[in-house]
């Protein structure tokens, strides 16, 4: 549910929340006391709030309450402090949005069992609506789930039969929370919203002169982020690990010469602050992608995050650790689609470019898709790249390789340099049709 401007205002003033119950929705944000009543006025003496008739009105005195009230308006425990202010200036609406269950009982509940629940609903700090059907009856529960506990835990009561949730759990990953497209700004280069970036590199850094003439290869293709793990998460501990620290030097060394851009995988939390430090942007990989203290350190190392979707990650719960990102303060998160495990076998993994539609619908973040990862074979390389373009996606991460045969990790499925230039070429006119030339 959205309370309009005026009613969060109300809210923010006043200290009530929805139907008069007298509490805040978000505990850290202190309520302000008018000594004027209800009003604020500005250094002109202007009630802004009486004088309020129109939407950008109600924005000006949203701001003006939070110029005199530096102190009292700070985000609640949980939310970064960027975001907070991201959302207060633009999304209001979402600060106010509230828990929506539905509780269904089991068919001929009698009224004392039923009103057992209603009882239990309040205590829980939700508002309970209870709609009485001829055999089973529903109750409609709102309430805010970010200070009370959801309302699952009901389904403990014999009376209960289930409990749904009408809104999504995934809140400033969302379209709802901002419509439109979030455009990411790696130092310059702009993906999302229209901006189209193909990455690409080899999957491992192995040494000065294949990092090198990779990313001059690519670059000349039409590149503008190098790929390239300095930290590898190997299935087995006796393969190739990568050349961590030594890794990203050449990385920079990569940058300095050509200019592009850099991605890299984070693995643990423990290096997010010198792998930071040399990328532009932290790749998450699919075996972290539920690496929840991870993807915390990530968002705060304040770097742009591109998320993986893990091998076996349900679109909501990939959204899910988007919204850890977010959460902790940093909007530059751009969602890749790897592939998934299915029972395939003639592809490592299955490439679900649904859910890079999905992602797209569901969400405001860039999509990016990683054709190589996605189904290991670099003879499939280029049609799932034309796949993924003509659904709008806003990026490629793609394994190039000087010489593959003799790749230190994915050998099968990296590019050599000719094919990437096809590829590059070969991709060109479904940017054109799907508006995002250049
Ligand atoms: C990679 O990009 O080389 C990689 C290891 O990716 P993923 O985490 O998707 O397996
Ligand atoms: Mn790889």
């Amino acid at each position: 549910m959205f309370f309009c401007p005026q009613q969060v205002f109300d809210v923010l003033l006043a200290g009530h929340g929805a139907g008069g119950k007298d509490k805040s929705l978000f505990p850290g944000i202190e309520l302000m006391p008018s000594p004027l009543g209800n009003e604020i006025r500005d250094k002109h003496g202007d009630n802004h709030r009486e004088n309020s008739t129109s939407e950008e009105k109600e924005k000006k005195t949203f701001h003006l309450w939070r110029e005199h009230n530096p102190n009292r308006c700070r985000p609640p425990a949980g939310i970064g402090e960027g975001i907070f202010h991201d959302l207060f200036d633009h999304r209001v609406e979402f600060l106010f949005t509230w828990g929506v269950m539905i509780i269904v009982l089991r068919p001929h509940t009698p009224k004392a069992a039923v009103d057992e629940v209603v009882a239990e609903v309040e205590k829980l700090g939700y508002e309970p609506s209870p709609i009485f059907g001829a055999t089973q009856t529903v109750i409609a529960a709102i309430g805010d789930e970010r200070t009370h506990q959801n309302l699952e835990s009901l389904t403990a009561l014999p009376q209960v039969e289930s409990v749904l949730r009408v809104q999504k759990r995934y809140k400033l990953a969302s379209r709802e929370s901002h419509p439109a497209d979030t455009v990411v700004d790696v130092d310059g280069v702009k993906i999302g919203g229209g901006h189209f970036a193909l990455m690409a590199g080899p999957c491992s850094v192995e040494s000065e002169e294949q990092l090198l003439s990779t990313a001059r290869a690519v670059k000349a293709a039409g590149a503008t982020i190098l790929r390239g793990g300095a930290y590898k998460p190997r299935t087995s501990p006796y393969e190739f690990q990568g050349l961590g620290k030594e890794g990203l030097r050449l990385l920079d060394l990569a940058r300095k010469e050509t200019g592009l851009k850099i991605i890299t995988e984070v693995l643990s939390e423990r290096d997010v602050e010198h792998v930071a430090a040399a990328a532009d942007i932290l790749q998450i990989g699919a075996r972290n992608a539920q690496n929840f203290q991870l993807l915390i350190e990530c968002a705060k190392s304040g770097k742009p995050v591109l998320l993986k979707r893990g091998m076996s990650e349900k679109i909501e719960e990939w959204l899910l650790g988007a919204e850890y990102i977010l959460a902790h303060g940093n909007p530059n998160v751009l969602l890749c689609e790897r592939g998934i495990r299915t029972f395939e076998t003639y592809t490592r993994n299955t490439l679900d470019l649904a859910a890079v539609a999905v992602a797209k619908k569901e969400s405001h973040l860039p999509v990016i898709v990683d054709p190589s990862q996605g189904c290991g074979r670099a003879d499939l390389v280029l049609a799932l790249c034309c796949g993924a373009v003509a659904l709008k996606a806003d990026g490629l991460l793609v394994e190039v390789h000087p010489n593959p045969a003799e790749a230190m990790s994915d050998g099968q499925q990296q590019v050599d340099f000719s094919s990437f230039q096809e590829l590059a070429k070969m991709i060109r006119p479904f940017l054109e049709v799907t508006g995002r030339a250049g």
